[in-house]
């Protein structure tokens, strides 16, 4: 295909956009759910490596911890499923980490096979105000490495 030959200049550059309404629904949420990590999914399109978060579908944690967020089971099925029959499309994951740091953490890498293909963004405080930083995760199947992470750049559209 013609376009193949192009798809790595088109990917070189991941970016993830998200309109001020959608971004303002997330902050609300995690900031609710303080001091406690939470999150959810990002629903959307994808192409050649831009995602385009159109809305935010929050998910209870299974247990409300500081460290880690582990959407419940039966939630996130039930979601999926709904997502899957209104003709929508995961593209993604959102959490919080209130303790502030903008990266994956061990614990997020850990977690990270399987969503290879999604964009996986984190909210964090920032001199008191909600930030969000996103990244791709990738796994070397070749070789026994832990996952690795590329940054992907946040774009809002106000
Ligand atoms: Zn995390």
């Amino acid at each position: 295909m013609e376009r193949e030959g192009h798809r790595s200049s088109f990917e070189s550059r991941p970016q993830v956009s998200l309109d001020a309404a959608v971004l303002a629904q997330i902050k609300a949420h995690v900031t609710q759910r303080l001091p406690f990590e939470s999150g959810g999914l990002l629903i959307g399109k994808q192409e050649y490596g831009k995602f385009l978060v159109e809305s935010f579908l929050p998910l209870e944690a299974a247990m409300p911890s500081q460290n880690r967020y582990i959407a419940r089971a039966s939630d996130t099925v039930r979601s999926i499923i709904r997502i899957h029959y209104s003709g929508k499309r995961v593209i993604g994951t959102i959490h919080s980490h209130p303790e502030g740091s903008d990266i994956p953490s061990s614990i997020d890498l850990d977690g990270a096979y399987g969503y290879e293909n999604m964009v996986h963004m984190i909210a964090y405080p920032l001199a008191g105000q909600l930030q969000c930083s996103a990244f791709r995760y990738y796994i070397d199947d070749s070789s026994h490495a832990a996952p690795y992470y590329e940054r992907v750049e946040v774009v809002i559209d106000v």
